[in-house]
């Protein structure tokens, strides 16, 4: 079926090329006010196996194109969301809550993905090797895994996709990818762009699934696919892990977090106030790398406490698209049940309740939180929140400081703030994590390798390393 701009919200799955509908559709709702934004395509196995019949099919023409000219429609494609990037924004907030600032930053944080992976294409080198042998040469070179299936959160639906794109179009790769039921809208309008671009059919296919307990599971079990890639939550993660070993395909995992935000008594409070505000309430605190357990230093902890919760005071709830607005809605109701039972708990095993009140279930909009007095035990500490609610507790001293920070499954990411050049250097070599913020409460860009430790994944995306996963080393020892 032909498909056209002019249609506003894009519905239908896009598999080699084409927009396909489904007698079977699901809705797509706005999380602030449930309003219907649209009714889309839900794709059945039959479709989930088309688009991995024409990944396959794809796959050894677009491993053929030179680097060069993958990063040019790479390029060319990530210049087009920059340019387009008020319409992406608006559906990203629209599906999401998002605030508009926060679409806009997303659209342009996965259009970095996307720019940074065109550069990278033309740099995919090999090497070469001294041999043992007289007269041996060892030569190495990269080739890309095969069709890839890429499966991604509702949190930050264009940036979680254009991550694992990027990168995998770079490589040679082709992919199917399965969004979020929340949030299909954004995976559908970038196929659009690919379409526009000129991206082949086949390289890109795009499955919306209301189902990703049956979608996911068949698409990553198709042999034609040769690696999954999958940001989402540890207990899923696990699964696709064990999923994948009968077959060894290659697995990437972004999973879930529990970040420490550690804050010592030498710290520039200002600046250590400022990288906790973006730190834990961007997206309304719906992010892996939100801060989740707030670790200060006795000698300070007054003073950062009061100047934390005046800032959150001045915080605005509200849609979205209101101007003004700092923080959306959660996603679902889920979501906001979660945040009610990991703080109602807290409260019960004796925290204080310093600004704010648990969610009442009526609203998606969760006003922000503050609690102080929080203990190992409270479940608010062990898990991952994703949601604004701050978590307090205080450190004697630098050793119970990252013994604190260290005491979770968790290992994606932590911040610290200290002016202590010799503290700076032990305590980002004492923590378990993958990604460490110093004296900075924002770590994602593309041109770092973004990823965890422990039970927060394998792999990394974005940098140059993000290729990796998406290649295989293949050597030639040649005798003259
Ligand atoms: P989720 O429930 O694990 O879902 C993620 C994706 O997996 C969705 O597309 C989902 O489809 C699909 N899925 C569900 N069950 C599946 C199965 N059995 N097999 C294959 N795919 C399946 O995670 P979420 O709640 O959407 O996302 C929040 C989590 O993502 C948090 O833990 C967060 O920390 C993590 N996250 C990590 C990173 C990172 O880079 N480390 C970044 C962002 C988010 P349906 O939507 O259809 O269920």
């Amino acid at each position: 079926m032909r498909h056209s701009r002019a249609m506003a919200i894009p519905h239908m799955a896009y598999v080699d090329g084409r927009w396909v509908d489904q007698p079977r559709k699901f809705a797509v709702r706005d999380p602030f006010d449930r309003a219907l934004i649209a009714e889309v395509a839900d794709a059945s196995d039959e479709l989930v196996d088309a688009a991995v019949e024409a990944a396959a099919r794809a796959f050894p023409a677009w491993r053929a194109v030179p680097g060069p000219g993958r990063g040019k429609l790479l390029g060319e494609l990530g210049r087009r969301m920059l340019a387009d990037e008020r319409r992406l924004a608006e559906l990203c907030t629209r599906e999401n809550g998002k605030t508009t600032a926060e679409a806009i930053a997303e659209v342009r944080y996965a259009a970095s993905f996307l720019t940074w992976f065109a550069g990278e294409a033309e740099r995919i080198y090999g090497e070469t090797i001294p041999a043992s042998h007289p007269g041996q040469r060892i030569t190495v070179v990269r080739e890309p895994v095969g069709p890839c299936a890429l499966i991604t959160p509702w949190n930050f639906p264009y940036a979680m996709l254009t991550r694992k794109l990027g990168a995998a179009l770079a490589a040679g790769c082709t992919v199917v990818a399965k969004p979020a039921e929340q949030t299909p809208l954004g995976a559908l309008a970038l196929a659009e762009l690919c379409d526009e671009v000129g991206v082949p059919a086949g390289v890109v296919n795009i499955v919306p699934s209301s189902e990703g307990v049956r979608t996911g599971p068949r698409l990553i079990a198709a042999p034609q696919i040769r690696k999954v890639s999958f940001t989402g939550s540890t207990a899923v993660g696990r699964g696709i892990l064990r999923a994948c070993a009968d077959d060894l395909k290659r697995v990437s995992l972004e999973l879930g977090g529990n970040a420490p935000f550690v804050v010592f008594a030498d710290a520039d409070l200002d600046a250590a106030v400022r990288g906790a505000m973006v730190a834990k309430f961007r997206n309304a605190g719906q992010s892996c790398v939100g801060a989740n357990r707030f670790i200060v230093e006795q000698p300070i902890a007054e003073r950062f406490t009061a100047a934390l919760v005046a800032q959150v005071a001045a915080l605005r709830t509200g849609r979205g698209s209101e101007p003004g607005v700092d923080l959306g809605p959660v996603i679902d109701d889920a979501a906001v049940a979660k945040i009610a039972r990991l703080v109602d708990d807290a409260i019960a095993r004796g925290a204080r309740l310093l600004h704010g009140a648990p969610p009442d279930g009526t609203s998606r909009v969760v006003a922000p939180i503050v609690l102080a007095g929080v203990t190992p035990e409270m479940a608010v500490w062990r898990e991952e929140i994703f949601g604004p609610v701050v978590t307090l507790r205080t450190a004697r001293d630098e050793a119970d400081a990252i013994a604190q920070a260290n005491d979770t499954d968790a290992g994606l990411v932590a911040y610290v703030y200290t002016r202590d050049g010799a503290r700076q250097i032990r305590v980002a070599d004492a923590l378990e994590v993958g990604m460490i913020g110093l004296n900075e409460g924002l770590v994602s860009t593309a041109q770092a390798p973004f990823g965890g430790v422990k039970h927060s994944g394998l792999g990394r995306e974005g940098s140059r390393h993000g290729l990796d996963d998406y290649t295989n080393l293949k050597y030639t020892a040649a005798r003259s």
